[in-house]
């Protein structure tokens, strides 16, 4: 199994990760790679964002990295626990289960 780097395009974070899993995230969201947490708040944003009238992912990813980049600004929070509270903001509907991110073969 071949494994390769990968770079959060979100958050910049870097993953080593199977290419059979680059792919297929890429995939899910518009050739663009991002790492378990981005890419479940991507789903959580396309999810309960409907009410903003998103198109498909592209607008959902374009949300959230709007979302990331005003984390990312301020270097006192996270991005992650930026993200990790969002998610918890929201959970009312999903257990904390779902949060964590998907799993790497
Ligand atoms: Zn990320």
């Amino acid at each position: 199994m071949e494994v390769d780097s990968a770079t959060c395009e979100c958050c910049g974070l870097r993953e080593e990760c199977t290419q059979e899993y680059i792919t297929q995230v890429k995939a899910n969201h518009d050739g663009k790679w991002l790492c378990g947490l981005c890419a479940e708040a991507v789903r959580d944003e396309l999810k309960h964002g409907n009410n903003k009238g998103y198109d498909g992912t592209g607008d959902a990813l374009k949300a959230h990295m709007s979302f990331c980049r005003k984390y990312k600004s301020n270097p006192a929070v996270q991005v992650a626990d930026g993200m990790r509270q969002m998610l918890r903001r929201r959970s009312g509907d999903h257990s904390a289960a779902s949060v964590s991110p998907p799993s790497k073969k």
